[in-house]
């Protein structure tokens, strides 16, 4: 089992894959990179594994891949057999926008996915184009679909933006409801990557808004889940992800893996140590150690809640995958 150092139990490792994406939505990647991570620097699927398969033998039991968009780096299909074929009870799921999902699900499916989280922050295509910059909505939808439609469990999660999305939460919540798909609306969390022009909803703002069209009661909060669960009269349950709480982190069970081989503790903070060499050396003992001691140095939490702050985070989501 693996514990970090403020005694919290650290079981689920999220895999970006790349950090490269076909779209750049505001709040993440408003701007191409000045440059991306060469690609012969990158871990190869092989390598990764070497390494989620040191981590599941620490006691990881969950594992997400994600990005960049990880539906664009070609062969993700083998990466997840591996991963499926190691552990056939491993908790396996994959973030991704959606964009290259109608040609991808089935393959995706085949080599042992079970769940999506897919990003939908507008049913309106002008919305979702001023979001992400390209026009995706068709398919994006389309994506949703045919991932659903082959037995792919779905989530769908949805960033808050004043001015942009906010007239839409009903009708996202009612989309997702009407399939049954759960919706999570995160709080945008800044950073110095994000354009500094979208701003995000608060919790309060979101409750409000859904206040106007449904009644809903507060769900006790389930093992590590980031999500704070309502319940909709009609047993609809939606989410709410408050990295702005200050007790957003009193459960947080996880630990990031970049698709260079960087092992970050925590979301806000650019602490992080390398696995690479450890990897490329076949050195498992070691790659644990490094493990072990990025969770005994996690911090105890993120810089969110300090309203006040005047710093923000230097992290990329597309680098540490969200
Ligand atoms: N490209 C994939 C996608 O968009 O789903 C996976 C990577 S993306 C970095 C993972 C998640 O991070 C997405 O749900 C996205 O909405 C969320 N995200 C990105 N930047 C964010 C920010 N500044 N605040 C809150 N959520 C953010
Ligand atoms: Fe790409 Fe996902 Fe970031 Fe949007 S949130 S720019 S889709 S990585």
């Amino acid at each position: 089992m693996l514990i970090d150092g403020h005694n919290r139990v650290v079981d689920y490792l999220r895999v970006s894959v790349t950090e490269r994406c076909n779209f750049r939505c505001q709040y993440c990647m408003p701007e191409k990179p000045f440059s991306w991570v060469p690609r012969e620097e990158l871990l190869t699927y092989e390598e990764l594994f070497e390494f989620v398969k040191v981590s599941i033998d620490e006691g990881i039991k969950k594992v997400r891949i994600t990005g960049g968009e990880p539906l664009l780096r070609e062969g993700l299909d083998s990466f997840i057999k591996m991963i499926s074929s190691y552990k056939e009870d491993i908790d396996l799921a994959l973030t991704t926008n959606g964009y290259l999902l109608p040609a991808s699900a089935q393959k995706l499916k085949d080599a042992g996915l079970k769940r999506i989280n897919v990003s939908l922050d507008s049913l309106i295509p002008e919305v979702a184009q001023k979001v992400a910059q390209k026009d995706v909505l068709e398919q994006v939808l389309k994506g949703i679909e045919t991932a659903s439609n082959i037995g792919l469990k779905i989530k769908i999660n949805c960033v808050p933006i004043k001015g942009i999305n906010d007239t839409e939460l009903i009708d996202i919540l009612e989309f997702c409801k009407q399939r049954g798909f759960p919706v999570r609306f995160i709080e945008l969390m800044e950073n110095t990557h994000a354009s500094e022009h979208v701003k995000g909803l608060n919790t309060q703002e979101i409750q409000d808004i859904i206040k106007t069209k449904y009644n809903f009661t507060k769900l006790e909060r389930v093992g590590s889940s980031p999500s704070q669960d309502y319940k909709l009269d009609d047993g609809y349950v939606f989410g709410i992800i408050e990295p702005h709480k200050d007790d957003f982190c009193a459960t947080c069970n996880r630990v990031r893996l970049t698709a260079s081989g960087v092992l970050i503790p925590c979301l806000y903070y650019e602490d992080a140590q390398s696995i690479k060499e450890a990897i490329k050396n076949k050195d498992i003992k070691k790659a644990a150690n490094i493990l072990k001691d990025v969770l005994k140095n996690k911090p105890e939490k993120n810089r969110w809640s300090e309203i006040s702050s005047d710093e923000v985070s230097n992290r990329a989501f597309y680098e540490t995958g969200g």
